[in-house]
């Protein structure tokens, strides 16, 4: 079956859901873009995907990325399809800040997408070349941006963030890597071995700039003590070209479960005290105090809300094959039915639940981490201040949202997919155990899903006294005020309703723990990843319900067969059947939280562990 997506949810949420003409107003975007590219882009993105993208993405899968003799070899056809997208508008030059070809993030992030569905271990290469490039672009120098930029947004030089060592991942703060200051204020001897690290040397590009984080000599102890450098594999000189090697070895790449055509490479830098970098941002003040991780953050962040969208579109294409599938595959009889003719597992209530479980999940994340790129977009573009502050805080608030939960839905999600092929979709012969395969890795890297859980209930539920949580929680509370009312979903909004206490009930018990802190403190992280849930199923529900109000408003003068008419009852079914089945599961849990259920900490150590 050839690959599929529907484009027809992309076009919607912009052209029928989010105010996007606000965003396309913006100074910086008015001249170039208008809501009426949307179909354009969109078809002839699509189009892209099907020819050039989704063509490497099983045979990269099989073959895999070679490590040898100190050398990558990447997989036949990644290096062109990765120029491809760079060099003709589908790529970091239409993503990135400040570059005058940018693209608002809700039509770029659509069609990244499309291409992030159909191979995502390419696309992934292109996002972290954004974000680098994007350092670069907010921290860096003049010189920096001319000398780094164009070869970056052209293709030619990879981009990477290094922070993982061997024995620091979710501890950042703890790294070893260090970094020793010569006679140029702003050029640093490093020395470390950073792991894991994702195009750390893909073999497509000529060079590889690495966003390195290192710890200056004399630095302070923990996070505020950390650096931030550029590293390139070869030294770019002053007019841009390519110089010595820079002494960054690549050591080997790990053998993965899943993204084989992408490798994640083990880099030692300065192994011959060769190694320089390019400090960003200011030295290190008098008490040894460098910016470095807090500059990171924002590559960290932009990587954290795209690990959630690259994870529902592995959900997205795993259910558009499974329906496809479910439509040609002829196996058992309706239930109960005497003598009924063989039929399409369609016709299956079972599989029609798994169908739909998928549609709603997957819609309703899109909706949310569509938000998000709004809020993005008009937090960095709009000249009205006050509203852009105010998105920059829901921001926050949904980037955990979006990572964690975003990342482990998708996985039931593909699994339900692969429930539905049966035992072919155990099979290499059909693509959807790749998405599982290559899916499994979004819970963990940009940090794990608890870093996340507790990044919500420690900082983001808290910060600024609570007041932006409480902003976000209220404009929940508007909305459900607002169309409490509405025809023909009375029981979906009486669940909405029902999912704003439980998460009302979270904040409280979330509060009361924090102003108990030594009896409560163990509490605390037990229930983080179960507190993120019910935050983000309240606010995909939010999102799916007010999709459903517009469906109903414009299927109402259609007929069955007019166009559109099913994608409309669709969209009202995905709603109707998240608020009902799905969200319900939230009051649950928040009572739960609220009880203080402590099996898990009244269990001895010993116990869990098996000898
Ligand atoms: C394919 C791949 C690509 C990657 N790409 C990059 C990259 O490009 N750049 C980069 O810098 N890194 C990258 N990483 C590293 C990745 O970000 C880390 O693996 C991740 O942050 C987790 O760190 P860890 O593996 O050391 O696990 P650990 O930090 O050892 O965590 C192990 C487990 O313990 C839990 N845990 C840890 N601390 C706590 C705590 N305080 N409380 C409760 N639970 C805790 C974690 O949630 C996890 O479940 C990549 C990893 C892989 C596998």
């Amino acid at each position: 079956m050839e690959f599929k997506y529907d484009i027809r949810d992309l076009k919607f949420i912009l052209k029928e859901w989010l105010p996007a003409q606000e965003v396309f107003a913006c100074d910086r975007f008015k001249e170039n873009f208008s809501i009426d590219d949307v179909d354009m882009l969109l078809n002839e993105g699509y189009k892209v995907s099907r020819e050039v993208v989704n063509p490497i993405n099983a045979p990269g899968d099989k073959i895999g990325v070679k490590f040898e003799k100190g050398e990558v070899t990447p997989v036949p056809g990644f290096k062109e399809a990765y120029q491809f997208l760079q060099q003709n508008g589908w790529g970091s030059s239409s993503e990135c800040i400040k570059v005058e070809t940018g693209m608002p993030l809700i039509l770029y992030k659509a069609n990244a997408e499309i291409n992030t569905a159909a191979c995502p271990a390419l696309t992934s290469c292109v996002k972290l070349t954004s974000g680098a490039a994007n350092l670069i672009l907010r921290f860096g120098t003049q010189k920096d941006q001319d000398i780094f930029i164009p070869k970056m947004l052209e293709g030619y030089w990879q981009g990477t963030m290094c922070l993982t060592e061997p024995d620091f991942g979710s501890d950042t703060g703890d790294i070893i890597t260090r970094s020793y200051p010569t006679e140029d204020p702003r050029i640093y001897e490093i020395k470390g071995t950073k792991m894991f690290i994702t195009a750390g040397d893909q073999g497509t590009c000529e060079n590889t700039i690495h966003l390195v984080l290192a710890r200056p000599e004399g630095g302070a102890a923990g996070s505020p003590g950390i650096g931030l450098y550029i590293v390139p594999k070869y030294w770019v000189n002053e007019d841009g070209s390519m110089g010595k090697f820079n002494d960054v070895t690549t050591v080997g790449v790990e053998h993965k479960m899943g993204l084989h055509a992408q490798a994640t490479a083990l880099l030692n830098f300065g192994d011959d005290d060769n190694c320089r970098g390019i400090m960003l941002g200011p030295a290190p003040d008098a008490k040894g105090f460098s910016q470095g991780l807090s500059m990171m953050f924002h590559m960290m962040n932009e990587s954290r809300i795209g690990t959630g969208h690259n994870a529902n579109t592995q959900g997205a294409a795993a259910y558009y094959f499974a329906s496809q599938f479910a439509t040609e595959r002829i196996q058992g009889r309706p239930f109960g039915i005497k003598n009924a003719q063989r039929v399409a597992i369609i016709k299956h209530e079972d599989i029609r639940r798994m169908l739909l479980d998928m549609k709603a999940h997957v819609e309703g994340i899109r909706a949310m981490i569509f938000k998000g790129f709004y809020y993005l977009d008009i937090e960095n573009n709009s000249s009205d201040k006050e509203k852009a502050k105010k998105y920059a805080s829901f921001v926050e608030i949904l980037t955990p949202l979006v990572k964690c939960y975003g990342s482990e839905a998708s996985l039931g999600v593909i699994a339900q997919a692969i429930q539905v092929l049966g035992g072919v979709g155990y099979t290499q012969e059909y693509p959807v155990e790749q998405y599982l395969r290559d899916s499994k890795i979004l819970t963990i890297w940009e940090g794990t899903s608890f870093i996340h859980a507790n990044d919500l209930i420690g900082r983001k539920m808290r910060m600024k006294d609570g007041a932006p949580f409480v902003a976000w929680m209220a404009y929940i509370k508007e909305f459900i005020d607002a169309n409490m009312n509405a025809a023909g979903f009375e029981r979906e909004m009486k669940n909405l309703a029902q999912g704003y206490q439980a998460l009302d009930d979270v904040k409280k018990t979330y509060d009361a723990w924090y102003n108990n802190f030594e009896a409560k403190r163990q509490l605390i992280p037990l229930y983080a990843i179960r507190a993120l849930f019910v935050c983000a199923q309240v606010y995909v529900a939010m999102c799916l319900m007010d999709q459903a109000l517009i469906a109903a408003k414009k299927v109402a003068p259609l007929k069955a067969g007019d166009a559109d008419f099913t994608y409309y009852k669709g969209k009202i079914a995905a709603a109707r059947y998240y608020l009902n089945n799905i969200l319900p599961g939230a009051s649950t849990m928040a009572a739960l939280i609220k009880s203080e259920e402590d099996t898990v900490l009244t269990c001895p150590e010993e116990s869990l562990v098996v000898s």
